[in-house]
Parts: C-alpha cells; sequence; structure tokens
C-alpha cells in the first residue's frame, strides 16, 4: 500500500521490508528502480510534473528521513518510519556482497566513483564493482553501453535530484540492470569525502541537523523541512 504525501506516494515499508522487495526485485529479473524522496522532493514535484511522474512510477518510493514521516503523521497517514537511502543502500550492499552480485557506480565527481568502489570493496568482501562512470557526462548514449557492457546487477544512480529520477525512469531500461537506486551524495560518503552524523543523531532522526551544522549553507535547502510540514499541516486543515 502506497501512502500519498502531498502528491508524492511512499511505500509504507520498514527498511528491512524494503530490503527485501530490493532483493526480490533483483532475483525476479526484468528492470526496477527505487527512489527516495525528501521534503525538497516534494516541494520541487509540486512544480515539475516529469519529476513527479519518475517518483509515481519508481518500483519502490521510500521515505528518506524524518521530514517525510512527521509530514505523514501531520496529515493523518502516517507511515512505519523513515528508510533513508544510504541505509537502504547499506542493507542491499550486505546482501550483494553475501550473493556476489556486481554493482555499477554513476555520478559524482570524476575520480569519486573509483574511491568509492574502493572502500565498497574493502567493506563487503564478495561485492563485485565492476564498473564506474563521473556525473557530469554529456551525452547519455555512451553511459548506457558501459552499464550494459558490464552487465551489472545493480546500478547506484547519484546524480543528485531531479536528474537521476528523470535519467532512471528515462534511460534506466536499457541499461540491463535488474534494480537502480537514486542515492543522491551516497558516493561522497562511501568516497569518505562526506561525513555521516554519528549513530546517536541518526537514531533521533536528526541527521539533517548534523549536517546543517557542518554546512551552514545548506539553510536554503534545509528551510524545505518546516515548508513541507506547513504544506502538510494547510492539506490536513482543508480536509485533504
Ligand atoms: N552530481 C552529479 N552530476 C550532476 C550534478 C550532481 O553527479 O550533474 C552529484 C554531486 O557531485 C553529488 C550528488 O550528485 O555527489 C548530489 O549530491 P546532493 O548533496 O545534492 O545529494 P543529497 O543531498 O540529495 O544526498
Amino acid at each position: 500500500m502506497r501512502i500519498d504525501v502531498l502528491g508524492v506516494c511512499f511505500d509504507d515499508v520498514t527498511l528491512e521490508e524494503a530490503a527485501q522487495r530490493g532483493e526480490a526485485m533483483v532475483r525476479d529479473g526484468g528492470f526496477h528502480y527505487a527512489v527516495t524522496p525528501n521534503p525538497e522532493f516534494i516541494l520541487e514535484a509540486r512544480r515539475n510534473e516529469p519529476f513527479r511522474q519518475a517518483l509515481l512510477e519508481a518500483d519502490l518510493v521510500l521515505p528518506d528521513g524524518v521530514g517525510v514521516t512527521y509530514a505523514a503523521k501531520i496529515l493523518g497517514r502516517p507511515l512505519k518510519g523513515r528508510a533513508p537511502g544510504i541505509d537502504f543502500a547499506q542493507q542491499m550492499l550486505d546482501w550483494m556482497g553475501r550473493e556476489g552480485k556486481r554493482l555499477y557506480l554513476l555520478g559524482a565527481k570524476p575520480g569519486v566513483a573509483e574511491l568509492a568502489a574502493a572502500n565498497l570493496k574493502s567493506r563487503y568482501p564478495g561485492l563485485i564493482v565492476c564498473g564506474t562512470h563521473d556525473g557530469y557526462f554529456q551525452e547519455d548514449g555512451p553511459v548506457v553501453e558501459d552499464i550494459r557492457a558490464h552487465a551489472a546487477d545493480v546500478a547506484f544512480v547519484c546524480l543528485g535530484a531531479p536528474k537521476q529520477e528523470l535519467w532512471m525512469a528515462r534511460r534506466g531500461p536499457e541499461c540491463g540492470v535488474k534494480l537502480m537506486i537514486g542515492l543522491g551524495g551516497a558516493l561522497d560518503v562511501f568516497a569518505g569525502l562526506v561525513e555521516r552524523a554519528p549513530e546517536g543523531f541518526q537514531k533521533l532522526g536528526l541527521e539533517w541537523f548534523y549536517r546543517l551544522v557542518r554546512e551552514p549553507s545548506r539553510i536554503g535547502r534545509m528551510s524545505k523541512l518546516p515548508l513541507v510540514l506547513w504544506h502538510a499541516a494547510g492539506a490536513r486543515i482543508k480536509g485533504m
């Protein structure tokens, strides 16, 4: 069942259930893609219909953070919890390592995906990182061909939103992978260039706050969180 939060419909799953679904998609074959919307996505989707469609058509739509789960609660349609993209990716990496699956890393500045690949290979023995490509390409064709040529099972697509969701929806089916996951800045984290918040902050759902203190220039982007709660309260009052 999906829960509508201001026009973006989320799968009501725990992180474990999300991982089980992701694994089943890889096992079943065919093309699938997963998205992990946060409040910024929700606001962008309200004025960018192709982006909203790309989110709606995804096979798995995970609530990335407390902004989404609070908004759902305010709307009177609570979600089971949050399933941040990076945690979902880690669950999938654990499984792919155990099963010896092939992963392709697409995105971030030149050199970052290679650094991330080296770190992931040592952290998840058994995982095959079969190819990488930076996220600053002009033409899609050669990238599609490269992913196909490496016969990846899963691809992490880290081009930032809305670019990565539009790319997965439009070009994903040609790439021969079974599952693509849109993961924003995750390659910068896996490469060790950006630190995740300490576990205490993560557990409290305050990862955004930690990131804001470390990178105050993100204040503009983060103001989207209260704005989404405001819209949710408005929709609830109007009985939408
Ligand atoms: N990026 C990219 N191609 C682009 C624009 C961005 O590969 O054309 C990368 C960028 O280098 C970064 C990621 O996409 O690694 C987006 O990071 P952001 O901080 O926006 O992600 P989030 O906050 O959503 O995790």
